[in-house]
């Protein structure tokens, strides 16, 4: 985006290095993510939105294009917002065919702030809601559980499904915090757990534990997918929540522990934010860590 802006492409460098040094990264299944087609965006988002993100990419040495007053465009940023979204198209493909067990979506830009009119919050499309409405269409799902454990609320993945009972949205957050949304839990459909500034894992759990298990024990998804924050960590500078590397490691474990029980182990965990590059790769390591089933 500009110079200093946190979400920057050394997130994603960051990433590769620490599963590189960790030796994980040979163990691992590498995909380059496809750019998605429109018409798999329109499945999430309105004409206009497609329409306005497309007109105004910058040409080369062109300005900056101002999408709200933290998120801009330059000439590759809707390359990368595709491929972005592509990869969560290409992950439940993947996935539902049984040619991997489950998914981690290293991408940039983030996705969960990007409401089915609106683009914002360093977000251009929807990636977990484009695949979530794929799956729902093409393998044709019942019931899809989104969790979300980034710092901020996913107010356009919420945007998105707020009519639509077939997925579930279970999200964690602080509250108060950009961008105010969330709206009061809906049991069944919209579970929201927002957290005091300075909440640590023993809050975070017992909101996992206590609102989040139940339902989605009831619900039975058939296909879990994450939006995979890693800002909530306490040496992320973004927000004011304490949680650590075994945090993200233990609400991992527990997704996979409902998938194995209700989605034939089926997960896409898409990353989101995380912006402190040394907490984020480590808490991404240990995220994928239970997914390969080391834990
Ligand atoms: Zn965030």
């Amino acid at each position: 985006m500009t110079e200093g802006h946190p979400e920057e492409a050394q997130r994603l460098l960051a990433i590769q290095d620490q599963l590189q040094a960790q030796q994980l990264w040979d163990f691992l299944e590498h995909y380059e993510a496809p750019r998605a087609e429109q018409k798999l965006l329109l499945n999430a988002h309105s004409r206009r939105l497609v329409d306005h993100i497309f007109n105004n990419s910058p040409l080369p040495g062109k300005p900056l294009f101002h999408v709200d007053p933290d998120t801009f465009m330059n000439e590759h940023s809707l390359d990368a917002a595709l491929r972005a979204a592509g990869a969560g198209l290409m992950a439940v493909d993947l996935v539902m065919e049984k040619k991997v067990d489950n998914a981690f979506c290293a991408v940039r830009p983030p996705g969960h702030h990007a409401e089915h009119d609106n683009a914002m919050g360093f977000c251009f499309f929807n990636n977990i809601a484009v695949a979530a409405a794929y799956a729902l269409d093409k393998y044709e799902l019942k019931r899809i559980a989104i969790v979300d454990f980034d710092v901020h609320h996913g107010n356009g993945t919420e945007d998105i499904f707020e009519n639509d009972s077939r997925v579930m949205i279970c999200s964690s957050y602080e509250n108060p915090l950009y961008p105010f949304s969330g709206r009061p839990t809906e049991p069944g459909h919209i579970i929201n757990c927002p957290l005091k500034s300075g909440s640590a894992g023993p809050e975070f759990r017992m909101a996992v534990q206590k609102e989040w298990l139940p339902e989605l024990e009831a619900f039975k998804p058939q296909l879990i997918l994450i939006s995979a924050g890693f800002d909530a960590h306490w040496a992320d500078d973004m927000a004011q929540l304490q949680l650590t590397e075994s945090d993200y490691a233990w609400v991992t474990k527990k997704m996979v522990q409902l998938a194995e029980k209700y989605s034939q182990g089926r997960i896409i965990s898409m990353l989101e934010g995380g912006y402190v590059l040394d907490a984020l790769s480590r808490s991404v390591e240990q995220h994928i860590r239970v997914l390969m089933g080391l834990d």
